[in-house]
C-alpha cells in the first residue's frame, strides 16, 4: 500500500536555521496550538541527535525525498571544535566515498598501513601489513570535528532537511500512523516548546539514549571494571603511520597515528589506576607512556588535555519498534579495542538508509514495525559480532592467570604464521565481513 503523505508544513521544507536556532513557531505555515505547545509540523524521518552517527544518516538521506527533521540539544557547530580521534575503518571510508565526502576527509586524516599487536607477557609482535587483506591500506584516523565539519558542508544546501538546534527532544508519543515529539527549543531559561509529527523517530541520541529507554527497550551488557584515558602527543621519533594495540594487563594501550606527527593514545586501566592517570601530573604520565613504549618514539610531548571515559558493553534487545529506531550507540555500545563503536554506528546508517529508500520507492510506510525489522535483521547480529569480539580481547588480555597468558602467547604466534587467522580478523575489524551496505560499493 502507498502511504498517504503526511500534511506537511510548507515553511517547514529545507533549512530553517538562524544563528543556529529555531525560535518556536518560526516559519509555520499550519501551526495550530495544543496542549500548550506549539505547531504539529510533519515530517517522514525525524533524527534525534546529530553526532557523527545523526548526521551520517541526514547526509544519506538527504536528496531521498523524504522530508527529514534533526534534532540536536547542542549548537550546530558544537562538534567543529571536537579533537577527539577516531579509528575508521575500511568500510567507513568506503561510505564516506560513497556520500560524496572522502575528498575532503582525507587529504585531512592519517592513513595506517600497519597494525602492530603486542602483549607484556610475550615477545610475539604481530604486524599486520595490507598484503594480509589484499588492500592497499588498513584503516584511517580522523579527528571528530574533520568528520563533521565535511558532514555540515555536505548538508549546508539540503532542501529537504529542517534543523532543530538546540532543541531537546523533551517527550516522544507513539501514535499508530506517527510518532509525536516534543522539543524544548533554545537555551535555558526561557526555552520554548514545539510538537513535530513523524512518519520515523530515529534514536542517534548516544548510549543513555532518552528515547530508548522512554520507549522501554531493555538493553544487556555491563560497565567495564576499566575507565579509558584520551591524550594527543607527539612523539619525537616519526609514529611511522603504524597503528599500534599493545596488550597490558591492566587493559589495552592503543595508539592511534595522526598527521603533523601527532598520536591519539587510548590507555584503558582499572577505575582507580585511569583515574590516577588523568590526575598525575604530566611529566610522570609522559614518563609512564615512554616505558610502555620502550624508548621506540623517543621523547614525548603531550598535546592538549586528558580525558577520562568509563566504558561499558550494551546491545539493546530491540533496535526498532513501531515509528522508532536505534542507530549509533543508542542501540549498542562497545570496549574501545579495536575502535569499533563509531564505525558500527555508521554502518547502522548506511543499512537504516538502504531499507528506508527501499520502502520509499516502493510506496511503502518508512516507520511500519515490517520495514523497520529488515534494519535490525540486518544490523543486530553483525553488531553482537564485534561486540563479543572486543570483549573477548579486553578480558582475554587484560589478565594474569596462567593458562590464559599461555594460551594468548600460542593465540599470538598463530597469528603470525597462519595467515588465514590475520584474513579473518582484519577483515572482521575493518568493517569489510558481513553484509555491505549499498553506498559502500559505489
Ligand atoms: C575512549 C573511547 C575511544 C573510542 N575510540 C573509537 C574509535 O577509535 N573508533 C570508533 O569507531 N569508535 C570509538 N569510540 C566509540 C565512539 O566514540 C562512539 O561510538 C560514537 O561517538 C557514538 O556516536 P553517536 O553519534 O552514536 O553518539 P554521540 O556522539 O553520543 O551523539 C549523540 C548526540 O545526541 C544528542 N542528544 C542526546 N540526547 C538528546 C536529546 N534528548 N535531544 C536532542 N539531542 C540529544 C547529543 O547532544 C549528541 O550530539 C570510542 C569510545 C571511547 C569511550
Amino acid at each position: 500500500m502507498k502511504a498517504d503523505n503526511l500534511n506537511f508544513c510548507k515553511a517547514q521544507s529545507g533549512n530553517l536555521m538562524a544563528g543556529d536556532q529555531v525560535s518556536m513557531g518560526e516559519g509555520v505555515g499550519e501551526a495550530n496550538r495544543r496542549d500548550g505547545v506549539e505547531a504539529l509540523c510533519s515530517y517522514d524521518v525525524a533524527i534525534a541527535g546529530s553526532g557523527i552517527v545523526g548526521l551520517t544518516l541526514a547526509c544519506m538521506l538527504k536528496n531521498s525525498g523524504l522530508r527529514i527533521a534533526l534534532i540536536d540539544a547542542k549548537p550546530k557547530t558544537a562538534g567543529l571544535s571536537q579533537r577527539r580521534a577516531y579509528a575508521i575503518t575500511l568500510l567507513s571510508g568506503r561510505i564516506f566515498k560513497g556520500l560524496g565526502l572522502w575528498d575532503q576527509i582525507l587529504p585531512q586524516i592519517a592513513t595506517f598501513r600497519q597494525i602492530r599487536l603486542a602483549d607484556e607477557h610475550s615477545s610475539a609482535v604481530v604486524n599486520l601489513q595490507p598484503a594480509d587483506l589484499g588492500t592497499e591500506v588498513l584503516g584511517y584516523v580522523g579527528e571528530h570535528g574533520i568528520l563533521v565539519k565535511a558532514l555540515l558542508d555536505a548538508l549546508e544546501a539540503a532542501e529537504n532537511i529542517t534543523w532543530f538546534c538546540p532543541a531537546t527532544v523533551e517527550q516522544v508519543r507513539y501514535q499508530p500512523d506517527a510518532a509525536e515529539v516534543t522539543l524544548s527549543l533554545g537555551e535555558s531559561p526561557d526555552p520554548s516548546r514545539q510538537q513535530i509529527r513523524t512518519r520515523l523517530l530515529v534514536a542517534a541520541d548516544g548510549s543513555r539514549s532518552s528515547i530508548r529507554q522512554w520507549a522501554g527497550i531493555a538493553t544487556q551488557g555491563w560497565q567495564y571494571w576499566q575507565s579509558c584515558v584520551t591524550a594527543v602527543i607527539r612523539p619525537e621519533q616519526p609514529h611511522g603511520n603504524i597503528a599500534r594495540e599493545h596488550f597490558w594487563t591492566s587493559g589495552p594501550f592503543a595508539t592511534l597515528p595522526l598527521p603533523d606527527n601527532r598520536c591519539q593514545i587510548v590507555l584503558t586501566a582499572p577505575h582507580s589506576e585511569a583515574k590516577h592517570w588523568l590526575e598525575v601530573d604530566e611529566a610522570s604520565f609522559l614518563a609512564e607512556l615512554e616505558r610502555r613504549y620502550g624508548g621506540q618514539l623517543g621523547k614525548l610531548e603531550l598535546v592538549g588535555k586528558r580525558a577520562l571515559f568509563p566504558v561499558q558493553l550494551m546491545q539493546s534487545r530491540r533496535y526498532v519498534q513501531s515509528r522508532l529506531a536505534l542507530i549509533g550507540d543508542a542501540a549498542h555500545c562497545c570496549h574501545p579495542v579495536g575502535g569499533q563503536g563509531l564505525n558500527l554506528g555508521i554502518r547502522d546508517a548506511a543499512a537504516l538508509t538502504q531499507v528506508l529508500q527501499t520502502a520509499h520507492q516502493q510506496g511503502e510506510d518508512v516507520g511500519e514495525l515490517r520495514v523497520l525489522k529488515r534494519y535490525e535483521r540486518w544490523r543486530q547480529l553483525e553488531n553482537l559480532v564485534i561486540l563479543g569480539f572486543t570483549d573477548l580481547l579486553d578480558r582475554c588480555f587484560s589478565n594474569q592467570w596462567w593458562p590464559l597468558v599461555a594460551l594468548r602467547r600460542s593465540g599470538l604466534r598463530l597469528m603470525r604464521r597462519v595467515r588465514p587467522l590475520k584474513f579473518l580478523a582484519l577483515r572482521l575489524m575493518t568493517g569489510l565481513l558481513g553484509r555491505q551496505p549499498e553506498l559502500a560499493q559505489r
